[in-house]
């Protein structure tokens, strides 16, 4: 029986794995090659401001709901409160049109008709599909494998009367469903939501039930503070988390296969200081590509794995400005995605709206009266990595950045350049120096009407062909990314291990 794991990275795949690890009676330790927990999960400080990289909405957040129970056995939100707003975005448009996206799916239909009137059919597909959806979620259980036949029986009792829209709306993207509104404006602002390319209707779907749930709040304290709890439930359970220790190789043996073939299986990993560090099993949390490629040399792969990293689309990095700034902005929307009547030019790319947010619903993000604005544009990582070869133009690309957006944000909230007490400019060479992710992604592999498939049927292979004690876990080999999928991730590499070893998975609350 493997009785001790080495986990490559912290993020919330690797904690999980680790938590749900201990839980079961192994030794584990994380190397992980920050010297925080929580990979993309992160907030910084800039001069008593609190900078957020990640959770927007944390599906799981309602007590007793399907998800929930997974972040109460990581000790992740017992004594965390929970926003829910009333608005997910408003989207306005050039003429003073606001479509606001409300979380109450009642409330949201109500004002789309009196929005435009004219696509009130369109406007009750929409709203009835989000309906089915927000049902769809209550009764799913996302996290019992079911035991036996009974149990597949009933998780497909419960999926039947949902499949036909389930391939429906996986197969619509958000962009095709937004040219059947009449109303320019309102199809426009449809689009803008998730503006993603081939993004399914499914994803925008699912998203406005889970808030209309209430099952997809904001945790109070942020994504750093968040990943802080997991890492604490972790340590409680005996685990060890070596810090600033990058994984470069990930040692293998061979051994006779049980078939013709050789076989090898994994046996620790050796870090970038040249120490090697053994275990009866491996997982590797960190980025997919750096895993296989890299840390395993291409040795274990195949057409299926290879075709993933050859074709899959994946989200793309972010060039995220976030400013701490001494004013109260806590009457403003709290999302809003705006017309700009000059484009702003980010990284060479030119982009005709702003996405804006501040963080006032959470009063530990600024000091009192003052607030958080943080905004993000996707960019090119290319761009950015020819620039980061020369410090000087780097930086200076950076600064421009900030200096635009503070222009245009001026247009909006008149005065608030001689208010700004903190900046701050992440880019994709930020997001790929501190989590290794491949070009800077933000959560791995895009969700597109031609990929949902995958999330939906039998997903990404988290072993690799030929290698024992080996498993894969968190955002990339789990399409679409996102928190609920990585701590999944980690909890299903160790039940695949405990499965191995003959042994029942078990998990406990603390
Ligand atoms: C701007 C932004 C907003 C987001 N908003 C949301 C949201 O609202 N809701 C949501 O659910 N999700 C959101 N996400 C997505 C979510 O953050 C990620 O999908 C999730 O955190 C991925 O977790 P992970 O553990 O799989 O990977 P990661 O967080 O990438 O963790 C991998 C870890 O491995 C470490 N590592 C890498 N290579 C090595 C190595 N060689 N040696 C040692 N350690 C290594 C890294 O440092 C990192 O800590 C957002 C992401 C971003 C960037």
């Amino acid at each position: 029986m493997s009785d001790s794991i080495v986990i490559i990275g912290a993020g919330i795949a690797g904690l999980s794995a680790g938590c749900y690890g201990q839980m079961n009676g192994y030794r584990t330790q994380i190397f992980e090659l920050h010297d925080k927990p929580g990979g993309l999960c992160t907030s910084w400080k800039r001069n008593r401001y609190t900078f957020d990289g990640c959770i927007h909405w944390l599906v799981g957040s309602r007590p007793g709901s399907g998800f929930n129970r997974v972040w109460q056995e990581l000790g992740a939100v017992q004594g965390r409160h929970m926003i829910d707003h009333d608005e997910f975005a408003r989207i306005e448009g050039q003429d003073g049109k606001a479509w606001v996206v409300y979380t109450d799916i009642d409330r949201l239909e109500a004002h789309m008709k009196t929005l435009a009137p004219g696509d009130a059919a369109v406007t009750e597909e929409f709203c009835q599909a989000a309906r089915r959806f927000a049902r769809f979620s209550e009764t799913m259980d996302m996290v019992t494998e079911p035991a036996g036949l009974i149990d597949r029986i009933s998780m497909g009792a419960r999926v039947l009367p949902h499949i036909g829209a389930l391939r429906k709306y996986g197969r619509m993207s958000i962009q095709a469903f937004a040219a059947r509104f009449r109303d320019p404006f309102m199809r426009e602002a449809f689009a803008t939501l998730f503006d993603l390319p081939d993004f399914p209707m499914l994803a925008m779907l699912m998203t406005i039930g889970w808030m209309h749930n209430r099952d997809a709040g904001y945790p109070i304290g942020g994504s750093l503070a968040f990943a802080q709890a997991i890492e604490r439930r972790y340590l409680d359970l005996g685990g060890k988390i070596n810090y600033r220790s990058r994984v470069e190789k990930i040692l293998v043996e061979d051994v006779p296969g049980t078939d013709d073939r050789q076989q090898a299986r994994a046996v620790g990993v050796r870090l970038s200081d040249g120490s090697e560090h053994r275990a009866n099993a491996v997982i590797s949390a960190a980025d997919g590509r750096a895993t296989i490629f890299d840390m395993l040399g291409r040795r274990f792969i195949n057409d299926e794995i290879r075709g993933y990293y050859e074709e899959l689309p994946i989200f793309q990095p972010m060039v995220q400005v976030s400013l701490g700034v001494a004013r109260d902005l806590s009457d403003e929307p709290h999302a809003v995605i705006y017309p700009l009547t000059e484009p702003i030019t980010v990284a060479g790319k030119v982009h005709r709206r702003l996405a804006f947010r501040h963080l006032c619903y959470d009063p530990s993000m600024a000091p009192a009266g003052k607030s958080v604005i943080i905004v993000g544009f996707e960019s090119d990582y290319d761009f950015w990595k020819d620039l980061g070869q020369e410090r000087e133009r780097y930086d200076a690309e950076k600064q421009q950045v900030a200096i635009a957006v503070i222009d245009h944000l001026e247009g909006r909230l008149p005065g608030i350049t001689g208010q700004i007490e903190a900046v701050d400019v992440a880019t994709p060479m930020t997001t790929e120096r501190y989590t290794g992710n491949w070009q800077g992604s933000i959560e791995g592999w895009l969700i597109t009407t031609r990929t949902v498939n995958m999330m939906m049927g039998r997903g990404m292979s988290k072993t690799l062909p030929g290698l024992r004690d080996f498993y894969m876990a968190g955002q990339w080999v789990e399409p679409g990314g996102g928190l609920p999928s990585a701590a999944l991730s980690g909890r299903k590499a160790i039940q695949m291990v405990c499965k191995c070893a003959g042994k029942p998975f078990q998990a406990q609350l603390p």
